[in-house]
């Protein structure tokens, strides 16, 4: 199985980290010749969307790896890479791929709880830790989208088809099961 991990911003070594760790090999994308190399899965890391954003738009990767999600490659966006999924941000004018039909709110818990960990239930997982770095979470989300994982009445965790996205950052802490389910779904999605 190979991985493909944008690598434009963020923290994208985590996820190359915690995917060698499960054997699956991975490489990164920086520029569109990157993107000729066989993928079976894409990660979105988290960091600042905005900035990704533009990054994706100027390094020509934009276009290509929104045609590659909306054909079903299987795609996981933490954080930012949430974000860059959302049909729609409650406060932000920016949209990015949009192909996953949820709605989020950026930077939701504000300066003072910029950063904590909570533990909770994730679908089928059992309970998880969870780190959380100037996260979003999830408003609501379309008909399509099933939820994954709730902390403190907020949608946190959510899958449709063959995208997953979480507000917050599996790949900082040593528990593999979320990032194991990704790969779960790709190997169904084969
Ligand atoms: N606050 C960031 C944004 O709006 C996301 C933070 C993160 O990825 N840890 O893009």
């Amino acid at each position: 199985m190979n991985i493909g991990i944008l690598a434009v911003q963020g923290a994208f070594i985590e996820h190359d980290r915690m995917l060698s760790r499960l054997g699956a090999s991975c490489f990164e994308i920086r520029q569109k010749s990157d993107l000729s190399r066989p993928m079976d899965g894409l990660i979105l890391p988290g960091g600042e969307s905005t900035v990704q954003g533009k990054l994706l738009r100027d390094l020509g990767l934009f276009a290509p790896l929104k045609e590659k999600i909306e054909a079903g490659l299987p795609v996981f966006g933490t954080c930012a890479g949430l974000l860059l999924l959302a049909k729609k941000i409650e406060n932000d004018e920016r949209r990015h791929f949009a192909t996953m039909d949820i709605t989020a709110m950026r930077n939701a818990y504000g300066r003072q709880l910029g950063s904590f960990s909570a533990e909770a239930e994730f679908d089928g997982l059992g309970s998880i830790p969870m780190t959380f770095i100037r996260a979003p979470y999830i408003e609501s989300v379309g008909k399509n989208v099933q939820v994954l994982s709730v902390v403190e009445g907020h949608i946190v965790a959510a899958k449709q088809k063959s995208q997953l996205v979480t507000a917050f950052h599996p790949e900082l802490l040593e528990d593999t099961r979320v990032h194991r389910y990704f790969l779960d779904m790709i190997r169904t999605a084969v």
